[in-house]
């Protein structure tokens, strides 16, 4: 692409934006302040809308409403059927309004329309389908006590869940937070990232059409500092989930025990390895490797950031990697066949230059790409860089942006010792024929997630979370209902055993 190119009119995207105010107790409603904050298009840095900016005040009237709607009900006491309903007709309507849905998130966070509304969106859709499908499959156990008593476990829902999530896939996120929580009977209050405001208050009011009652699904929008923290720190708030950074994570870890000791699930930053063996095909390791770390821009916390390779291979290998990041058809996210849109914002654009920068400095080689392009919105080159060597800044901290680093390895064990030397542990490619060295690989790395052979599969009955200080409990799947559930044991006396 031409450096003119970026500098060209934006594509137009075929939707309106309809909801910027808050949505509590089941109203769109100004900010106690009547505050607003601007939300910018990545393409361009202008803005795409005034969004109400919640603070803690609404944090308070948003806790307040979901208090109510749960302890008062009718929602955590409702036939669990009634609530997959609800859930399934949401999903329904997701599907229904796909392309809008797809163009507000492009809109405001620069991903690929085509990823959003071939890939995301209907995903979306799916991963509501599969909580709703739990609702009605949550129960307890008897359980033999020693002595004459029947005893019982009740899998009951915790109550009101604050949950915080970033801006990097707003509505997956989304998602993974909302969906297990209402199948389970909570109630929520959620606030989106600040990037990314808008795709949310769109999907939940197609919740409330769909039959969900007032409070159960409350959004505010609004700063970490602010909104985020009186989230986290709320009296009255009983469970908290976050996806973010790990710094991030470590504040509201502490503010929530600080407040009333809620339970935490985490999801935070990576440095995944993606290990390429001597045994690989090359040009599929290529393309694997290629994607593990430039999809989404580079910007998943699971990325694929730390490229081994074994010296077998590691010179085809790393002049096919710059040639296929030379290929990656970057620009505006609204036209038909773009890999890669714009990074989020100005912060994250200047973060990750001065990452690239730091690898120059650090004498490792850049292959390919390492500037900006166009001169407005955040777009930056697919950038490659080989002989990276593990003390290098770009080889230790999370870049978040299109960066790929290559390191060169000899045998298992070193590779083994060095991508487990990270105090991150998210994820992990593995790319092998060998069964032998997959299974070594598997069971040594000290991570939530192995990828054999393939990258990035997130179907919704797949747990995902972290070891170490990627974080804390598991999202998707089975074990996720276990954040968003408390036990209670119920002991009677048989009279007349
Ligand atoms: P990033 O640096 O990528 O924006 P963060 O971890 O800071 O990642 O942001 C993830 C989410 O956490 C966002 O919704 C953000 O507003 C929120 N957040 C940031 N700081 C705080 C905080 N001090 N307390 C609560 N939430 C916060």
């Amino acid at each position: 692409s031409t450096a003119a190119a970026f500098d060209e009119q934006p594509i137009k995207p075929s939707v309106q934006v309809e909801h910027t105010q808050l949505l509590i107790d089941g109203k769109f409603v100004d900010a106690a302040a009547g505050k607003t904050f601007p939300t910018l298009d990545p393409r361009t840095g202008e803005v795409i809308a005034h969004v109400a900016e919640g603070h803690s005040e609404d944090v308070d009237r948003a806790v307040a409403a979901a208090r109510k709607a749960f302890d008062l009900g009718p929602w955590p006491k409702l036939p669990a059927y009634e609530r997959q309903r609800i859930l399934l007709r949401a999903a329904d309507l997701i599907e229904k309004h796909n392309d809008e849905i797809a163009a507000l998130e492009t809109w405001d966070n620069g991903k690929p329309y085509e990823q959003s509304a071939q890939i995301e969106i209907p995903m979306l859709a799916r991963l509501f389908r599969y909580y709703a499908g739990w609702a009605d499959k949550i129960h307890g156990l008897t359980v033999p006590a020693d002595g004459q008593y029947h005893v019982q476990t009740l899998h009951e829902p915790i109550g009101v869940a604050g949950q915080i999530i970033p801006w990097n896939f707003p509505l997956l996120m989304f998602a993974w937070k909302v969906g297990p929580a209402l199948a389970c009977g909570n109630t929520v209050v959620l606030k989106t990232a600040e990037q990314t405001p808008l795709s949310a208050l769109y999907v939940a009011k197609l919740f409330h059409e769909a039959g969900l009652p007032p409070g159960v699904l409350n959004i505010v929008s609004g700063f970490g500092p602010t909104a985020g923290a009186a989230l986290a720190s709320h009296m009255d708030v009983d469970k908290l989930a976050f996806t973010g950074s790990t710094d991030t994570g470590k504040v509201v870890l502490q503010l929530a025990a600080k407040s009333n000791l809620k339970p935490v699930t985490l999801e935070l930053g990576g440095k995944s390895p993606f290990i390429v063996c001597e045994d690989a095909d090359v040009d599929e390791a290529v393309e694997l490797a290629h994607f593990a770390l430039f999809f989404n821009q580079g910007q998943c916390c699971c990325a694929g950031s730390r490229t081994f390779v074994h010296e077998c291979v590691y010179d085809e290998f790393v002049e096919k990697a710059k040639a296929r990041a030379l290929k990656r058809a970057v620009g505006d996210p609204f036209k038909s066949g773009t890999e890669q849109g714009p990074q989020i914002d100005s912060k994250q654009f200047e973060k990750i230059l001065k990452y690239i920068r730091s690898g120059v400095e650090n004498g490792a080689t850049l292959e390919t790409g390492g500037e900006r392009l166009g001169s407005k919105g955040f777009y930056i080159q697919p950038t490659v860089f080989s002989n990276v060597q593990d003390g290098m800044l770009i080889a230790k901290e999370e870049i978040f942006g299109p960066v790929q680093s290559i390191f060169k390895f000899k045998d298992l064990g070193e590779v083994i010792q060095r991508a487990n030397n990270t105090r991150y542990g998210l994820a992990a490619g593995v790319f092998t024929k060998n069964i032998d060295t997959a299974n070594t690989l598997t069971r040594a790395l000290r991570v939530g997630t192995v990828w054999v052979n393939c990258f990035d599969t997130f179907d919704a009955a797949i747990p995902f979370g972290g070891y170490k200080m990627s974080g804390q409990g598991r999202e998707k799947g089975e074990y996720s209902l276990k954040n968003y559930l408390q036990v209670k044991a119920v002991v009677t006396p048989l009279k007349n055993p």
